[in-house]
């Protein structure tokens, strides 16, 4: 099958790309949500920069540190490309937790914006920022009633329509429990039509789909490198720069400053004022890396063949007996489920042992999901762009064998 990289490239020639495929053949690895496998070009960065480039950035003349400075701001214009923002726009932090709890405390800050609405299905890192410092900061925190693993559209458009002006909604662009697929464009439009501001969390839509920041309207995006083949400990906050310029600071240090005097200091322009201290410098090359990685493929083809062995793991595993689906049907890239009799650990950990499967079972960092669908934890095979048909029919037949283990 013609795949992903130019003409002659297939799903093979993808797999390969990715080292940890040849020190486990049999490994079948569907906990993508989780973090995914980095391909060689993104480690051979890493090494290389501690190897022959390593320097502090944004300090130092000299020769190195000069070339470590010019490859992370070129990261920069990379992951706003990426995206299609401005590099400006671009503020690095750790990963999508620490975007979130940056522009929370941020904002919490402003008087003017009241309340914060986030939906009931949110990662912890995407709920439980909101609801803190809207109680440190004496904002209201409205948690937004869910139908399922939807947005209840209905209550939605109550609460919205409802709100003093300004306020924030912040929501996942793609649920990380279930694969919900948000429907961002008619989110935006309601919540700019009464005056709040939209923060997505992207720590999953991100890797799976192309995302035009500009063309969205979005006010804010978070998102991580790891989930989309870059290294842990590097991400993005991205933001509409008149917004970024009337937040304060998050964290205060080195580089981010203006001039310090005794009493006050005034701070750099955006987006170094929030860029405090010294970055994961690598990590966040590594992270262009690997959006380098992904603009290589074909991105219409990998969006359809994640689609693809999504419907496919759903067809699959509503055949089995007992088990329940936790997903919508048009999930993308995530299959929750449960089974009436044996608990989502028991079949991961069978998976693991006897058959190589890797999924994740647990609460998926998201127990109010949890409570709504009236379950503790799921189990949750997760796709990405090195899976194939034959893992999915190794998951399928692996947990029968399960079912058929735990009797
Ligand atoms: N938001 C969502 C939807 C996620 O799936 C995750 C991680 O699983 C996060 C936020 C947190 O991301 P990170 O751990 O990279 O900060």
């Amino acid at each position: 099958m013609q795949y992903f990289k130019g003409s002659h490239a297939t799903l093979r020639d993808v797999r390969e790309d990715f080292p940890i495929f040849r020190e486990y053949p049999r490994l079948v690895y569907l906990d993508n949500a989780a973090t995914t496998q980095k391909p060689e070009v993104v480690l051979d960065t890493l090494i290389r920069f501690y190897k022959s480039e390593n320097s502090n950035v944004h300090r130092a003349v000299h020769r190195l540190a000069e070339r470590a400075t010019h490859l992370y701001e070129t990261a920069r214009h990379t992951i706003a490309s990426f995206i299609n923002s401005r590099p400006e726009e671009v503020v690095f932090t750790r990963g999508t937790t620490e975007s979130l709890n940056l522009l929370a405390y941020s904002l919490s800050l402003i008087e003017n914006y009241s309340a914060f609405i986030v939906p009931e299905f949110e990662h912890h890192s995407n709920f439980v920022p909101w609801q803190q410092l809207a109680s440190r900061f004496g904002k209201e925190f409205v948690p937004l009633e869910i139908r399922g693993f939807e947005i209840d559209m209905e209550s939605f458009e109550r609460i919205i329509h409802g709100q003093k002006r300004p306020f924030v909604f912040a929501a996942s662009g793609l649920t990380n429990s279930t694969g919900y697929r948000l429907p961002i464009d008619q989110v935006i439009r309601t919540v700019h039509k009464n005056g709040g501001v939209v923060v997505i969390d992207g720590a999953q839509l991100i890797p799976h789909e192309p995302f035009d920041f500009k063309q969205s309207g979005v006010d804010f995006l978070a998102f991580s490198a790891h989930k989309m083949v870059g290294p842990t400990g590097a991400g993005a906050l991205v933001g509409k720069k008149e917004l970024l310029e009337k937040l304060p600071p998050f964290n205060f240090g080195g580089e981010m400053i203006d001039r310090v005097e005794l009493h006050d200091t005034t701070f750099a322009p955006v987006p170094q004022k929030f860029e405090a201290g010294t970055p994961n410098i690598a990590g966040t090359i590594a992270f262009a890396e690997a959006a380098e990685y992904l603009l290589s493929l074909d991105k219409a083809n990998v969006s359809q063949h994640i689609r693809m062995l999504t419907s496919y793991c759903h067809e699959l595993l509503s055949g089995i007996e007992g088990l329940r689906l936790l997903s919508p049907q048009d999930s993308h890239g995530i299959v929750s489920f449960t089974h009436e009799r044996v608990h989502p650990h028991d079949v991961a950990e069978f998976l693991s042992r006897n058959l190589d499967v890797a999924v994740r079972s647990g609460h998926h960092c998201a127990q109010l999901q949890m409570r709504r669908l009236g379950v503790k934890s799921t189990c949750r095979a997760s796709f990405y762009v090195y899976n194939t048909v034959e893992d999915v029919e190794s998951l399928a037949a692996g947990i029968k064998q399960a079912l058929r283990w735990f009797g």
